[in-house]
């Protein structure tokens, strides 16, 4: 990207900057003022409604930030798009990147103490999802399974272990052919399978254009040979772009068959339908328990069929929004702002009309029996 480019992003992204808004005043608009989402915030996590939220070990859901999550059923877990280091808005084009020890600890802290998780998946290789994974690998869980695309394993192949990196794109899942999506299903171990499935990736916003960063497929980053060292951010190429269905399985000892205990379904990219759809069948077998959908740049896919449409397509018992916390903002800092340059407002308001929905805020919760 030229140096011109860069300081007009910049200076687009200065505008934006004004457009971070506080959770009260999204919530507290007059525009949300006489809907069920008034008085919403309650504690570490914002509902629409409480009656869910039961402390309980079965399944546990901790949000980490952007499409980062830590996902636990009893004796097995995951972590999703690990990314916690705070890189301020104008060093992003400009500057090198670093992980931060001190924010990976911080938003790992629960995870530590409690289950080690198996596998890490990861959506897309654009930095807010992939960047931190080779330090956390590297420092923390070094036999963990790193389930990603092609991309993916190019931009880890100089940091991390590749025997430990799947590339999954020979396994993915599409609403349009899925034809053997049964044998599409990733067995992580005989506790959880995972089931990729293509998706897209919409515009990170639009003025008179539409802007779509680091598009492209990645590849190894030069220099960049240990997760303690710099690279920049124009070089986490975004690759594909997948949704995952996650099922925490058991097996019935008598007829061998899958019992799935628990399914969730996690998009936090926004997309054209049917992209990231899971395929009908498979649906028609289980429905989804928890969906997990991104909310950044929602309002830069024409025709506003997103997020509406896949959340009544998917019709889950529970839905959760991701990826709304501005994430230009230090981690650790307390409240969360929205990220600019979405209607926040608009979505929970449309959304109001059908759903409730959580919106977790980091390190916040959400168990169920
Ligand atoms: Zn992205």
């Amino acid at each position: 990207m030229s140096h011109a480019t860069n300081i007009i992003l910049s200076l687009l992204f200065l505008f934006g900057i004004s457009c971070s808004k506080k959770i009260e005043s999204v919530f507290n608009s007059r525009k949300l003022k006489n809907t069920q989402l008034t008085n919403a915030i309650i504690k570490d996590t914002l509902v629409v409604d409480s009656q869910y939220i039961k402390d309980s070990d079965s399944l546990s859901l901790q949000y980490l930030g952007c499409g980062g999550f830590y996902i636990k059923y009893k004796s097995e877990s995951v972590l999703i798009d690990p990314y916690f280091t705070y890189h301020p808005l104008l060093s992003v084009p400009f500057k090198k990147l670093t992980s931060n020890k001190n924010d990976i600890e911080y938003g790992l802290e629960d995870v530590f103490s409690s289950t080690k998780p198996s596998s890490i998946l990861i959506s897309h290789s654009h930095y807010d999802h992939l960047f931190d994974t080779p330090y956390i690998v590297n420092h923390y869980f070094k036999d963990i399974k790193i389930y990603g695309s092609t991309s993916t394993k190019n931009i880890l192949s100089t940091v991390v272990d590749t025997s430990n990196v799947i590339d999954v794109s020979q396994k993915f899942a599409s609403e349009s052919n899925h034809l053997n999506a049964d044998d599409q299903w990733i067995y992580v171990n005989d506790k959880m399978r995972i089931l990729f499935i293509q998706s897209g990736h919409g515009p990170h916003f639009r003025l008179l254009f539409t802007f779509h960063f680091h598009k492209g497929q990645g590849h190894k980053i030069k220099g960049y040979t240990n997760p303690s060292l710099e690279s920049k951010a124009n070089k986490w190429k975004e690759g594909d772009t997948y949704s995952f269905l996650i099922d925490f399985i058991d097996k019935d000892p008598n007829t061998g068959h899958i019992i799935i205990n628990e399914r969730l379904f996690i998009q936090s990219s926004p997309s054209y339908p049917s992209l990231g759809y899971p395929p009908k069948e498979i649906l028609d077998e289980r429905k989804v328990d928890t969906a997990i959908i991104g909310g950044a740049s929602f309002n830069y896919i024409k025709g506003e069929e997103y997020p509406y449409k896949i959340i009544k397509y998917l019709d889950a018992k529970t839905l959760v929004i991701c990826h709304w916390e501005d994430f230009f903002r230090p981690y650790q800092e307390q409240p969360k702002r929205f990220v600019r340059l979405t209607n926040f407002k608009k979505l929970f308001y449309e959304l109001q009309k059908e759903h409730q929905f959580y919106l977790l805020n980091i390190k916040g919760q959400y168990k169920i029996l």
